[in-house]
């Protein structure tokens, strides 16, 4: 609904020094119709990725520790793609793949005959969503990373995804997110879920708040009614319109990776 940031963005610069406008992150509001996929009974949905019920059984612990998904062993992310995906997207998802291993000792490659743990690459599951599973999953096996609008396949959807795929959660999400943004879920109607504060701290973002992140919404992402949903608190409010526009991985995101997988 690309008239909804029309309606929101005269509402951002109002309070904003600068304003961005373009790219933002997520692009558009999903539908949650046709979610007929079996990952989406079992599974929890945090808007554009998942972990698997199964996966949380030490929910309210911090860090990565916190769920039962691993990180990708030595950083390697196996991939295969379903026989629909382009040639050109495949390029796209592997140039996205490059950015985050230019930073950490992480790479996608192709999935070979003897990998059990690999990231499947499909548009076939939950039309119009763009989605991931978190992490390389608690016992291996396939995980699932669905693009099935093709609004998903740009360069910043990428990044922000494959950030899901190597275990970031959302920035917004953090623990400590409230001391920087209010937040007003109820905006977002039926994806208000997608703003849930999480416990688990998000992949143990122990760094400062980042609203350069590649994984920060923008601030009216999934907004129903045209009212914002993240407000920065007095003393952040010049980050209003640079939350949810990175097309870049920050700083912190760069200090993040490279905690869990090592620098390059
Ligand atoms: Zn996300």
């Amino acid at each position: 609904m690309n008239y909804l940031k029309l309606i929101l963005l005269p509402v951002i610069c109002i309070t904003a020094i600068s304003c961005q406008k373009g790219i933002s992150y997520p692009p558009e509001r999903p539908t949650t119709e046709n979610e007929t996929d079996d990952k989406e009974r079992t599974s929890i949905d945090y808007g554009d990725f998942r972990i698997d019920a199964s996966e949380l059984s030490a929910k309210g612990a911090s860090g990565f520790q916190a769920y039962s998904s691993k990180a990708w062993k030595k950083g390697v992310v196996p991939v295969k793609f379903h026989s629909n995906i382009s040639k050109a997207n495949q390029d796209l998802f592997y140039k996205a793949c490059q950015a985050w291993g230019k930073v950490a000792k992480v790479s996608c490659r192709t999935k070979g005959l003897f990998d059990s743990n690999y990231l499947y690459v499909t548009n076939t599951k939950a039309a119009n969503r763009c989605w991931t599973e978190l992490g390389a999953g608690a016992s291996g096996g396939e995980r699932v990373f669905n693009f099935a609008a093709d609004w998903c396949w740009n360069s910043v959807s990428l990044l922000h995804e494959l950030g899901h795929v190597l275990g970031l959660m959302h920035e917004h999400q953090r623990p400590d997110r409230d001391t920087y943004i209010q937040v007003f879920p109820e905006n977002a109607g039926d994806m208000a879920y997608s703003y849930d504060k999480l416990s688990l701290g998000a992949m143990d973002n122990s760094g400062p708040y980042d609203f350069y992140s590649i994984m920060h919404y923008w601030n009216g992402a999934y907004s129903v009614n045209g009212k914002l949903i993240m407000v920065p608190r007095p003393g952040f409010e010049t980050f209003a319109s640079i939350m949810g526009h990175a097309t870049t991985l920050s700083i912190g995101d760069q200090t993040l990776i490279q905690k869990i997988y090592g620098a390059r």
